[in-house]
């Protein structure tokens, strides 16, 4: 008679790991504080330059824009009217929030 080792006590998910097991990862990678936060404020809200010839450009505050000396923690709404999209050059009203 082959009697198998016991199993170790399976500790219960978390809810982390509950909406892993849901949605999978990619969903989880969503449900991030940072995203949360990021979702809720307008001063970290992301735009995207909708130029047809951009790459497209995505302006995010967290990084802001050193090539056009924009420090970072810069919301889109604080840039200067003559910023342009550092991609296509485009003008800032070829932006929409993004994410
Ligand atoms: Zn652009």
């Amino acid at each position: 008679m082959i009697r198998t080792a016991p199993s170790p006590p399976i500790p219960l998910p978390g809810r982390r790991d509950l909406l892993a097991s849901l949605l999978g990862g990619a969903a989880l990678t969503w449900l991030t504080p940072s995203n949360l936060a990021r979702a809720s404020d307008p001063a970290q809200q992301r735009y995207i330059c909708l130029e047809p010839d951009c790459s497209p450009y995505v302006y995010d505050p967290a990084r802001g824009d050193p090539s056009q000396g924009i420090p970072a923690g810069t919301a889109f709404d604080d840039l200067p009217d003559d910023w342009v999209c550092p991609d296509c050059q485009g003008p800032k009203s070829s932006f929409v929030p993004f994410g």
